[in-house]
């Protein structure tokens, strides 16, 4: 297998820039939709976009700035590289103005969309669609969301707002129904195995692929293309199976660990795979070993059922505090997460 062609991210980053809609096939349906209200010339006002790491929302965003605006369509879809096409690509279209928290900062300034608000009162450079790409949406604060509130509800002739997030709960209430939602299609797993194969054959040539890795990615990427792509293009499976070792050898003998020790190699794995990716396959691991201990003891023993829900328990625990600070300290919550799992498990091989 060529594993030095596929580790390099940048190549990956920049297959997920360029994907087209026609590789994206869980915004078929989005697709057609809003190219059809384009021909009817009956776009909403705004979208709404829930971000989730594995279905490029960027590139979809990107493809229907640049179905608006290409020189050069080809049955509907944008040629991809006509001027505007690649100046959408780029970042640098006059018609397309992208409003976010500033770099370092938390909340979109009502300076900001002031300043958006003063853009959209004059025309087009264009002459055609101009675009509000609103990255972060919930990032408004209150007086931000109010101003901007305005602008959703007189937006202006021929303007289209794309509110990206990933908390879209956070968003006001107006402004949330004056949008319409986009939503991915969920394809089965044979489909994104499929999709994998053929993007690692275009994309990567050299790969030798091999169809039961590719199953595992989709499998541990909770069957989110791009993630699974991903797994791919690193070691990071190998990585997860490390850390699952690890685990394996706390449960073992919990007793007897150096926890301290333990914990550290743990968290020693941040420098080669994100913490958020380390506390989600954690809750991997959790669930697959839950499944094996149901079968192997049918949960027999009242303590080890305590056990798995108190385990449980605080892994939810654990989530909610990841979301709940803005800047968590990550590392340390995650820390203190894993010695109380230890010492749930020395007290159930105690008694
Ligand atoms: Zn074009």
């Amino acid at each position: 297998m060529n594993e030095a062609v596929l580790t390099e991210s940048e190549r990956f980053s920049q297959i997920v820039s360029t994907l087209s809609i026609q590789q994206m096939p869980w915004w078929a349906k989005t697709w057609a939709q809003i190219n059809q209200q384009i021909e009817n010339q009956s776009l909403p006002h705004a979208f709404l976009i829930e971000v989730s790491e594995g279905f490029a929302t960027d590139a979809l965003l990107l493809n229907i700035a640049q179905r608006l605006h290409c020189e050069a369509l080809i049955h509907q879809l944008p040629c991809g590289k006509c001027k505007s096409c690649l100046q959408i690509q780029q970042g640098h279209f006059p018609d397309l103005h992208v409003l976010q928290p500033p770099a370092g900062k938390e909340q979109i300034p009502i300076d900001d969309v002031r300043n958006l608000i003063n853009v959209l009162n004059k025309s087009a450079h264009s002459g055609g669609y101009r675009i509000v790409w609103l990255k972060d949406a919930h990032c408004m604060n209150h007086a931000s969301s109010n101003a901007f509130l305005k602008t959703l509800e007189e937006p202006g002739e021929k303007t289209l707002i794309l509110l990206q997030t990933a908390f879209s709960s956070k968003l006001m209430a107006t402004i949330r129904s004056r949008c319409q939602k986009v939503i991915h299609q969920p394809l089965a797993k044979n489909q994104l195995v499929q999709w994998v194969r053929d993007m690692l054959s275009e994309k990567f040539p050299h790969y030798e692929y091999d169809q039961l890795k590719i199953e595992l990615a989709v499998e541990v990427a909770d069957q989110l293309p791009l993630k699974a792509l991903s797994l791919l293009s690193d070691n990071s499976l190998a990585i997860r199976n490390d850390f699952f070792s690890l685990l394996k050898n706390i449960e073992k003998r919990p007793k007897n660990v150096d926890a301290g020790h333990l914990i550290h190699q743990v968290l020693q794995l941040q420098d080669v795979v994100s913490i958020d990716r380390l506390v989600h396959w954690f809750g991997q691991y959790l669930v697959l070993g839950s499944k094996d201990q149901l079968k192997a003891h049918q949960a027999r023993e009242t303590s080890e059922r305590i056990h798995l829900l108190q385990v449980f328990d605080s892994y939810h625990y654990l989530q909610h505090q990841w979301q709940a600070t803005n800047k968590p300290d990550k590392s340390l919550l995650f820390r203190e997460f894993l010695l109380n799992w230890i010492a749930i498990l020395a007290k159930l091989s105690h008694s």
